[in-house]
C-alpha cells in the first residue's frame, strides 16, 4: 500500500492541530520504524519520548497481551489486581515513604490533578510557573504553559492567578513567593519542550528551600525527564531534592496512555471523593504495562540511559560541536538538543529523507529523545546523518 493512501485520510479528517512531518509509521520495533512502502527510519522521536524501552519491547508487549486475555477495562471505583500491583511497584520507585497517586490518561491530565491538589491542599490561590515551561494544553496545564503561541487564542479561559518566573534565576521567584498566597511552584527539572534547558547548579536546591520556608508546594513535572530518561529514575535526583508532588506520563504506560500525579499522602489526600476522576484512568491494561516498564527499568535500563547518554553527548561534541551551523550541543542522559545557528526545518526534513526522525524546540533546536535500548551503531548512524544534513545545508545557508 502507498503511504499517500493513508496520509490523505489523515489530512482530510484529523483536526489540523498537529504540525505533520512526512513520516508514516506502519510498523516499529526497537529503535526503528518502517513506513507502508518499506522505508526504514531510526526513531529518535520515540513517540515524543513514550517508547523509552524502544518500540514493541518484549516484556511490555507480553504484559499487555496477558492482560488483554484477563480484563482490560475496569473503572477505578472497582478494585483491580493489575492496578494494585502497579501501585505497589510504583510506590517503590517514588521518592516518598508515604505516597498516594491519582491515575489518568495523559501528561496534561496529570498536571490538571496536580493543580487541583496544590490549590486544595494549601487553600491558596496563586501558582508560579517558569518562562519556557511546557505542561500540556488542557486549560489548567495551558495556564501554566508559557508559550504565547499556544495560549493566545484562549486567554479568557486560562486560570488568572499564574505568575511566570525565569527558569534558573531565584531573585524574582523569591519575590513572588514572599508576596504570599502561592500554592505551588511548578517546574520541569530539565525543560524539555523549551529546548532541553538544564538548571544551573544550586538552583533547584534554592527553590526547594524557598518553597519549604513559605509553605508553598514544589510540583516537579517529570513527564518528559522522569523514568530514567536522564540516567536517574527521576531527574530531580541529580540535584538531591524531593518534590511535594510529581507528575509522570509518556512512557509510564509502556505506550498505553497513562498519566500519574504522585505526591506526599498528606497533600494528595486533600482531594475528596468526586473531586477528581477519570473513566479510563488506571485501567488494567495501562497498569499491567506500567508494572512491566518499572520492572524493566530496574533491570539496568536507567544505568544504560546514563552510560549511553554520556556516549551520545561525547560523540555529538566530537562530530558536531564545532560545526559552523551548531551553536551548542547539550543534554543529559537520553535527552539531547542540538541548537543551530539557523532554523531547524530544512535540516529536520533532510534528516527524515535520510532516515532519521527527531523532535524540535522553538525555531532552531533539534531535540532527541532516543529509546534507552539504542545501540552505539545506531547512535553512530544518527550522528552521521545529522552531520551530512548539516554539511549539505552549509553550502546554501546564510551564517552570520
Ligand atoms: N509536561 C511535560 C514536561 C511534557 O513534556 C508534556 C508533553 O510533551 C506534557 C506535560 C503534556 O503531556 P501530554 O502530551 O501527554 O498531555
Amino acid at each position: 500500500m502507498k503511504n499517500s493512501y493513508f496520509e490523505e485520510f489523515e489530512n482530510r479528517h484529523l483536526a489540523g492541530t498537529y504540525q505533520k512531518i512526512p513520516v508514516l509509521a506502519a510498523r516499529a520495533e526497537g529503535s526503528h520504524l518502517w513506513d507502508a512502502e518499506g522505508k526504514e527510519y531510526l526513531d529518535f522521536m520515540s513517540g515524543y519520548g513514550v517508547a523509552i524501552l524502544g518500540h514493541s519491547f518484549p516484556a511490555v508487549r507480553d504484559a499487555i497481551r496477558k492482560q488483554l486475555d484477563e480484563v482490560y477495562i475496569t473503572h477505578s471505583s472497582v478494585y483491580s489486581p493489575a492496578r494494585a500491583l502497579f501501585l505497589k511497584e510504583l510506590s517503590t520507585v517514588l521518592p516518598w515513604k508515604s505516597s498516594r497517586v491519582f491515575l489518568s490518561n495523559s501528561g496534561a491530565e496529570a498536571i490538571e490533578a496536580a493543580v487541583k491538589i496544590a490549590l486544595k491542599a494549601t487553600g491558596r490561590k496563586k501558582i508560579v510557573s517558569m518562562e519556557k515551561a511546557y505542561h500540556g494544553k488542557t486549560l489548567a496545564a495551558l495556564s501554566i504553559t508559557h508559550s504565547n503561541k499556544y495560549r493566545k487564542s484562549f486567554r479568557d479561559l486560562l486560570y488568572p492567578h499564574v505568575d511566570f518566573a525565569r527558569f534558573g534565576e531565584t531573585h524574582e521567584l523569591r519575590r513572588i513567593i514572599e508576596e504570599g498566597n502561592v500554592a505551588a511552584v511548578f517546574l520541569e527539572p530539565i525543560q524539555g519542550e523549551g529546548g532541553i534547558n538544564l538548571p544551573p547548579e544550586g538552583y533547584l536546591k534554592s527553590v526547594r528551600e524557598m518553597t519549604e520556608e513559605n509553605g508553598t508546594l514544589l510540583v516537579l513535572d517529570e513527564i518528559q525527564s522522569g523514568l530514567g530518561r536522564t540516567g536517574r529514575m527521576w531527574a530531580h535526583e541529580h540535584w538531591g531534592i524531593t518534590p511535594d508532588i510529581m507528575t509522570v506520563g509518556k512512557g509510564i504506560g509502556g505506550g498505553i496512555p497513562m498519566g500519574v500525579t504522585a505526591g506526599k499522602a498528606e497533600f494528595v489526600d486533600a482531594l475528596e471523593i468526586g473531586e477528581q476522576s477519570s473513566t479510563t484512568g488506571g485501567n488494567p491494561l495501562a497498569c499491567a504495562a506500567g508494572t512491566a516498564v518499572i520492572n524493566e527499568l530496574r533491570n539496568g535500563f536507567v544505568e544504560r540511559a546514563d552510560a549511553m547518554g554520556k556516549y551520545i553527548m561525547g560523540r555529538m561534541d566530537e562530530e558536531l560541536g564545532n560545526h559552523r551551523l551548531v551553536l551548542s550541543a547539550r543534554g543529559v542522559g537520553m535527552m539531547q538538543a542540538l541548537e543551530l545557528r539557523i532554523r531547524f526545518l530544512p535540516i529536520l526534513m533532510n534528516m527524515i529523507e535520510k532516515g532519521l526522525i527527531t523532535l524540535y524546540s522553538g525555531i532552531n533546536t533539534i531535540r532527541m529523545l532516543p529509546p534507552y535500548i539504542v545501540s552505539k551503531e545506531e547512535v553512530e548512524s544518527a550522528i552521521s546523518i545529522m552531520k551530512a544534513s548539516l554539511d549539505r545545508q552549509l553550502s546554501t545557508a546564510k551564517v552570520n
